[in-house]
């Protein structure tokens, strides 16, 4: 999976719910500032809340496996191209197959 932010510590230190419970923690705080709040602040709270979705997907990668997670995107992308979503011919290249 191509990720936009750096690796954090928590992949090495948070198991898979505890990083779920972080990532609702992040949606909190989105909700808390709602769609007319601050700007700024709503943008870098999804910002944030983007980057904790990151560490989760990669503790998925080390507690399960990349193809995992790359073959949950690869299903997520062909239903979304689908339904024509999609405006560009990116793919998930997860190595083999999907099953
Ligand atoms: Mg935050």
């Amino acid at each position: 999976m191509n990720y936009a932010w750096p690796e954090t510590k928590f992949v090495n230190k948070n198991n898979m719910y505890q990083q779920f419970d972080h990532v609702m923690s992040e949606i909190d705080e989105v909700n808390e500032i709602g769609p007319c709040g601050d700007l700024n602040r709503l943008v870098e709270e999804l910002m944030d809340l983007h980057h904790s979705l990151e560490t989760y997907f990669r503790i998925l990668e080390r507690d399960i496996s990349p193809q995992y997670v790359c073959r949950r995107q690869a299903a997520v992308l062909r239903k979304n191209r689908d339904r024509g979503y999609c405006v560009g011919s990116s793919s998930a290249d997860c190595g083999e197959e999907d099953q």
